[in-house]
Parts: structure tokens; sequence; C-alpha cells
């Protein structure tokens, strides 16, 4: 498999078109942004690779902001500097088309607040592709949680056309 092809790391999802897609989800969401909490858990160190493939990292307040991540379905450069076997790049290309709400995360409760941004995307078009998928994002955000969080286990709640479903 080639780097591009990595991209699409939701490759077993059968739906997922990955190169093919006309949805393309790199396009999508630029500029990829993070919380500091994230930033530091994972990109902070390859930050000086980041910024000699190209990419632009501004940091504004509690948040940073990558752009030139890559050239639409050219290579990630996240993945380029990924060890073997781990994923770095930012969360909400892990789980696209859902996204985080950060405001919204409770805390308190421990529970992450997930939206869609793209009901055009094939694998959230498919009632049975989706429902696998949204079992791929739960794990993905519990694992990253705890390593943001000092092991905290979170829940994930998923938000669409304004109700949780
Ligand atoms: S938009 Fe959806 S189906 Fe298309 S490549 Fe991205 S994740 Fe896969
Ligand atoms: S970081 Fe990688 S997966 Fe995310 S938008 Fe950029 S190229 Fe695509």
């Amino acid at each position: 498999m080639n780097q591009n092809e990595e991209q699409f790391l939701e490759e077993d999802l059968e739906k997922c078109k990955k190169m093919n897609c006309n949805a393309n989800c790199c396009h999508n969401i630029s500029p990829i942004k993070e919380w500091i909490v994230e930033y530091f858990m994972f990109h902070d160190k390859i930050k000086n690779e980041l910024i000699s493939d190209g990419v632009k990292i501004n940091f504004k307040e509690e948040k940073v902001f990558f752009e030139n991540c890559s050239l639409g379905k050219m290579k990630c450069s996240f993945l380029k500097h990924s060890p073997e076997g781990v994923d770095l790049r930012p969360i909400e290309c892990k789980i696209y088309p859902y996204r985080v709400d950060w405001h919204s995360v409770d805390f308190d409760n421990k529970v992450v607040i997930l939206f869609c941004i793209d009901e055009n995307c094939p694998l959230v078009k498919d009632k049975t592709e989706n429902e696998k998928y949204k079992k791929e994002i739960e794990r993905i955000i519990k694992r990253d949680f705890a390593l943001l969080f000092n092991g905290a286990q979170f829940g994930v709640a998923f938000f669409k056309d304004g109700e949780y479903e």
C-alpha cells in the first residue's frame, strides 16, 4: 500500500472510497485545528519535521491550527512522521466526518460529544456502514482521550440532525 492510500485509514470499511472519493475529506477540513493539550501530547515532538515539509503551524490562544498538511489527496505529513503502527493524524482527521465538540465536552461526567460535518461521506450515508464506523470512532476517541487526560475513561455521544443518535 502506498502512502496516499494509507492516508485513508478507514480502509477496513468497504464504503470508504479513499482516493476515489468525491467528498474529499482532506480538502474539507483545512485548516486542521486542535487544542493545545492534543498538540503537546502528539505533535510538538514532530514540529520540526512538519515545518520542514511546509506545514504551517499557528498558535492562537488555547488552539493550534495546521495548514498545508497535504496537497489534497497527496501525502499526509502527519502520517509520514508517525512511528510504525501509530497514527499521528490530528483527532479530527482520524474520525472524519465526525468532529469533537470541544466546547461541550462534559469533563465532569466524562462524555465526549461528536457531531457530523459531512452527510455526503459514504460512510455516513450508508446506515450499516455508519454504525460500524461509529464503533471504530468510539474506540479511537476513548483511546486518545485516555492518553490526553491521564487515563480517564470517557463515553462518546453522537449528535446528528439536532438530536443524539
Ligand atoms: S469522505 Fe468519507 S468515504 Fe470519503 S474518503 Fe473520507 S472518510 Fe472515506
Ligand atoms: S493531516 Fe493528513 S489526513 Fe488530516 S487533512 Fe491533512 S493530509 Fe488529510
